[in-house]
């Protein structure tokens, strides 16, 4: 049987200001058609809410974005999709929430951003958009985006 060959690619961005993240996410944001999920990855403070919050405002949604830290789950509408907005942070068993991550997976219309997916790594979909960032400075952040060839039109343009 033939090996399946993962190819991904990335791209990175370098953000200057809060702003700019927001806009990043926005231009990702305005792409979306619903069934995406998307992985943010970074320490605390690296910009994955501020990310999420242009994203969301992407997508013509006017919900405003706060970090689920306790919630876990929030849930924006726009006109077409609904975003799920997971966080896991210190969480060592998502138990019930693994439950309603998977309910957000089968939702057509929804886009699934997720903060500390640690926990749930292995019900992560391999086709996902992944965002690395990394602090440089007090203001500037570093994105990489890794994808698979199926989710290149979330990046077609930025
Ligand atoms: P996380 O969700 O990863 O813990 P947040 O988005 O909640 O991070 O917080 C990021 C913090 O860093 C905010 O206080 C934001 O104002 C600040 N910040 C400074 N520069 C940037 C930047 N270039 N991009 C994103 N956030 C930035
Ligand atoms: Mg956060």
């Amino acid at each position: 049987m033939a090996m399946p060959i993962s190819t991904s690619s990335s791209m990175q961005f370098n953000s200057v200001s809060p702003q700019a993240s927001e806009t990043l996410g926005a231009k990702i944001g305005q792409k979306l058609r619903g069934g995406e999920v998307i992985e943010l990855v970074s320490d605390l403070g690296g910009g994955k809410t501020t990310f999420t919050r242009g994203l969301v405002q992407g997508t013509g949604s006017n919900n405003l974005v706060s970090s689920p830290t306790f919630t876990i789950c929030n849930r924006y509408r726009a006109k077409q999709l609904t975003i799920y907005h997971f966080d896991f942070y210190r969480l060592s068993d998502a138990g019930l929430m693994e439950h309603e991550l998977a309910e957000a997976f089968e939702d057509p219309n929804g886009v699934v951003v997720i903060e500390w997916s640690d926990v749930v790594a292995h019900v992560l979909l391999t086709k996902r958009l992944t965002i690395d960032i990394t602090a440089k400075d007090e203001d500037s952040r570093q994105f990489k985006l890794t994808y698979p060839k199926s989710l290149e039109y979330l990046v077609e343009g930025l």
